[in-house]
């Protein structure tokens, strides 16, 4: 894979690849973007990149390094916006050459530090839900998948173990060579999805806040409400500089608004799309029938591995999930059981 990295204005970034300029969603090609910040003697990394095997090498480690080696400061901090294997990986590494401390939101430092924990029920019951609970929805058994997942799968794409040095909270201000760098908490692609506001460039790092669609992972590990509010919290930042987890970010205040702005269309049209396929439909509709009219494109490259979800391809299904969990928690749509199935009504 070829990388680059171009100046912004508090140090460098390298662009995370996504989407279709993928060459396979479904390897580890798919990449999250490094920012690396400079104070006065001091430096602070946004997310280490991917990891993958070396069948898989797509060479991010190797990148960083060399980047990092030219760096005259020293790295203070780790920052990790969030758990995905794809911004997480060779933070390990990076910490023992560089002696830095890692950070990470403590919703998130579970999975960072032990990836496998999506194997096991704590992962959902740490939500305040079991995973019975969590799979009824999308009428699925217990141990089939979506939150509890394949062993195989998580130790391909993550890299671990991780050992996170301090957690960070919404509001935080983290002091790196004379700059004061504030913590911003945007749940809803990832429960402890966070980014980081650097008031004095105007810049703020958003992590995977612009990512569609979103949330990738089922109710309470995404939430399509609470993302909704994150969006929200940072056009009210009003940030000249937006600089994404994915994506060539935004270099204006009015692009940056934009792109929020479009981002909150987006997720207004699938709460709507939901809504009017379900009037449509006139009945009870289960998730997988609502699942090719509300995101068609998505079910080709509908990911098997975004939360560690097993095998069950399950990442479209569960942004469907997050915004009916909110639709129903607005009076808008009614959950019901048939025939021993969860299905989905429209309210009239
Ligand atoms: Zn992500």
């Amino acid at each position: 894979m070829i990388f680059f990295f171009g100046e912004t204005p508090d140090g460098w970034g390298i662009p995370g690849i996504h989407g279709m300029l993928a060459e396979d969603e479904l390897d580890g090609y798919v990449q999250g973007a490094v920012y690396l910040i400079r104070g006065d003697g001091e430096n602070l990394l946004i997310d280490s990149g991917n990891w993958s095997l070396p069948e898989f090498n797509n060479g991010m480690g190797e990148f960083l390094i060399k980047l990092l080696d030219k760096e005259k400061n020293k790295l203070k901090y780790i920052f990790l916006t969030h758990f995905h294997y794809d911004h997480v990986g060779n933070a390990d590494a990076l910490k023992k050459r560089y002696g830095a401390e890692i950070l990470c939101h403590p919703l998130d430092r579970p999975i960072i530090e032990d990836p496998l924990i999506v194997t096991r029920r704590e992962n959902v019951t740490r939500f305040g839900l079991s995973p019975e609970e969590l799979l009824a929805d999308f009428n699925l058994e217990a141990g089939e998948s979506l939150g509890l997942s394949d062993p195989e799968i998580i130790r391909r794409y993550w890299d671990f173990p991780v050992q996170v040095d301090r957690t960070v909270e919404d509001g935080d201000l983290l002091e790196v060579g004379g700059l004061e760098l504030q913590t911003v908490h945007l749940p809803g692609h990832a429960p402890g999805q966070i980014g980081l506001w650097n008031p004095k460039t105007s810049t703020l790092y958003s992590a995977d806040l612009l990512h569609y669609p979103t949330p990738l992972g089922p109710y309470p590990i995404g939430d399509a409400k609470a993302h909704s509010r994150s969006i929200q919290r940072s056009l009210e930042l009003a940030p000249e500089f937006l600089l994404e987890g994915h994506g060539l970010s935004a270099y204006s205040k009015a692009s940056s608004r934009r792109r929020l702005v479009h981002m909150q269309i987006q997720q207004q049209d699938t709460r709507n799309r939901i809504l009017f396929v379900l009037r449509r439909f006139d009945r009870p509709s289960t998730i997988l029938e609502l699942l090719p009219e509300v995101l068609p494109i998505k079910t080709d490259l509908d990911y098997p591995v975004s939360t560690g979800i097993g095998e069950a391809r399950a990442y479209a299904k569960a942004c469907i999930q997050c915004h009916l969990v909110w639709l129903v928690e607005d009076g808008l749509v009614q959950r019901v059981k048939e025939d021993g199935k969860i299905a989905f009504l429209a309210k009239r």
